[in-house]
């Protein structure tokens, strides 16, 4: 079939469309310093460097370059998610985009996937997923502490609404719920689900019977030792449902170019997390039939 004009998803829509009022933007300055706003018709940001209307933005193209009332030049921009992440409300301790980009790989989040995750913090790791699980995906949370499960919403529903596609088109559907997951699981047949809490071995039994055969297992721990217990376990008790597929770190050095200056920045984030990525596996058919027959003879 043909369509003219090509149809557009809502995100794309976005994208292309003038800055609205209501939006979440950042104004960069010259030496990179960011001002987070909401967008409001009548009001206006002061700093250092004096003031903008934020009528003078609303309308404006992102990318759009502005000066303020003592002539500073700024650039509007929709904060990435890895920016906004950076700036949102934290309970708990997060994991960094650089970490989010590796996880969305190495647990091959895909469009239509039905992914649980655990716990859910500051909601990080869950706007990722939700993005790239598409319209077709959902992405179910749990999350022990009442107050860290608000935090996360107001950070998901900020994201999504002010700097997304103003209705959550695009992502998919979002489950949160106030759970403790070491005491079970309700879904079946899961995709993938990712553990970001200390003791993810407390979880395998339920994993086992929650995630589909072929499904993958991603388990992020700050400690060496939290992996060894996992992978411990795994191999005594689990393993004839999981296959190892891979322990990962991730280093991110970020450069800096001023002038002839031009060398790795001074300080990084060093350590942050092993990403311990597992598979679920059936049990072995002709084993099965082996254990069939000794026991009936
Ligand atoms: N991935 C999150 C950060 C998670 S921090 C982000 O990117 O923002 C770990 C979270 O796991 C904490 O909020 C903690 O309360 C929660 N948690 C720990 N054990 C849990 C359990 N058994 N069930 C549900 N949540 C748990």
């Amino acid at each position: 079939m043909f369509f003219y004009p090509p149809p557009l998803i809502k995100y794309e829509l976005n994208t292309m469309l003038k800055i609205r009022e209501g939006e979440l933007v950042h104004l960069i300055d010259r030496k990179g310093k960011r001002y987070q706003i909401v967008l409001k018709a009548g009001s206006s940001f002061s700093f250092t460097r004096g003031t903008v209307s934020h009528d003078d933005i609303i309308g404006l193209e992102e990318g759009s370059m502005i000066r303020s009332s003592l002539g500073e030049k700024l650039l509007v921009v929709r904060p990435t998610l890895a920016e906004f992440i950076s700036k949102m409300r934290k309970g708990s301790q997060i994991i960094y985009p650089k970490d989010i980009a590796a996880i969305l790989m190495l647990a091959d989040i895909f469009p239509g996937a039905k992914v649980l995750e655990a716990g859910t913090g500051s909601g990080a790791l869950t706007m990722g997923l939700l993005r790239a699980v598409g319209m077709a995906g959902e992405v179910v949370s749990y999350e022990r502490r009442e107050e860290f499960l608000e935090i996360a919403r107001k950070n998901i529903e900020t994201f999504f609404d002010k700097v997304e596609s103003g209705d959550r088109e695009g992502s998919g559907k979002l489950v949160l719920k106030e759970k403790d997951i070491y005491e079970g699981i309700e879904e079946k047949e899961l995709d993938r689900i990712i553990l970001d809490l200390s003791e993810p071995w407390r979880v395998l039994k339920h994993v086992e019977e929650s995630l589909r055969n072929g499904g993958i297992l991603l388990c992020y721990n700050p400690t060496v030792l939290q992996i060894y217990k996992l992978s411990r376990r795994l191999e005594l008790k689990y393993e004839r449902s999981f296959r190892v597929m891979g322990i990962y770190e991730v280093g991110l050095r970020e450069w800096e170019i001023k002038g002839r200056s031009m060398r790795p920045e001074l300080r990084m984030i060093a350590h942050t997390g092993f990403i311990f990525v597992a598979r679920k596996c059936s049990a072995c058919e002709q084993e099965n039939k082996l254990l069939t027959q000794i026991n009936a003879d």
